[in-house]
């Protein structure tokens, strides 16, 4: 079975007298260690969905089965560990916390890891040093310290992915990671997903960059909540 599996998903947003049908029924398989591209005009539903498939937001209607689970029979506080140990989320925006520093912000999640799980990643090496080793790795070892204020846009989206990969999730969600960012930093910050796509990593990138489109193995175009092709 494919690791994420969508079937017949809608989502209907109460929009003050009305209800607007945002996704129409989308049915979606992604398998372990895909890289796929989601396009669609804005407005279109991209964000909808990928709040959904990373467990931020339910349906109203449809199933999702998430390595072999059934994400929707979960309680909220399962839905939300089910969460911290899969998903790595990264924003346009890159919400970090203002007033921590950037070792601070990378370490935050752990927090909300299952207990087994926290043993199992960090019993030989803590939150803060891997987050460093991340850190590091991202040619962000000379900022741990800095506050999001002090940093480009390129370097807090490097601080926000690698807050995503603290955790060890399986899979990488980015809406729009390059939205805010010059053209020069875009690219590095793809190339990183790249990487860890072909370190396995199941990664799943909302663009409007044709160029980023163009290094996915796959491309999903949706419309007006439904997937076109
Ligand atoms: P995209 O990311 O493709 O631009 P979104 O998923 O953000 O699209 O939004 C799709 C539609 O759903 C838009 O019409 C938007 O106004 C509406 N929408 C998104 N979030 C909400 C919400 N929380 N409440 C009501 N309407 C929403
Ligand atoms: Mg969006």
């Amino acid at each position: 079975m494919a690791l994420i599996e969508l079937r017949n998903v809608r989502k209907v947003y109460r929009q003050g007298d009305l209800e607007v049908e945002v996704l129409k029924g989308i049915d979606l398989s992604i398998e372990r260690g895909e890289f796929v591209s989601i396009m669609g005009p804005s407005g279109s539903g991209k964000s909808t969905l990928m709040y959904i498939l990373g467990c931020l937001d339910r349906p109203t209607s449809g199933e999702y089965i998430l390595d072999g689970r059934n994400v929707l029979e979960l309680s909220d506080e399962e839905l939300s560990k089910l969460r911290a140990e899969y998903i790595g989320f990264v924003f346009q925006a890159f919400y970090l916390v203002p007033y921590l520093n950037v070792l601070d912000n990378v370490v935050l999640p752990v927090e909300y890891l299952p207990k087994e799980r926290r043993r199992e990643l960090f019993s030989k090496v803590s939150p803060e040093e891997r987050a460093k080793e991340l850190l590091s790795r991202l040619g962000m070892e000379e900022r741990l310290s800095f506050k999001p204020e002090e940093l480009s846009g390129g370097q807090k989206q490097r601080t926000a992915i690698a807050r995503a990969l603290i955790n060890s999730p399986e899979i990488i969600l980015a809406d729009e990671p390059t939205g805010q960012l010059d053209t020069a930093s875009g690219r590095a910050v793809l190339e990183i997903f790249k990487e860890l796509n072909s370190e396995g990593k199941t990664v799943v990138v909302v663009t409007h960059d044709p160029e980023v489109a163009r290094q996915a193995k796959r491309v999903i175009r949706i419309q007006d909540g439904a997937i076109v092709g």
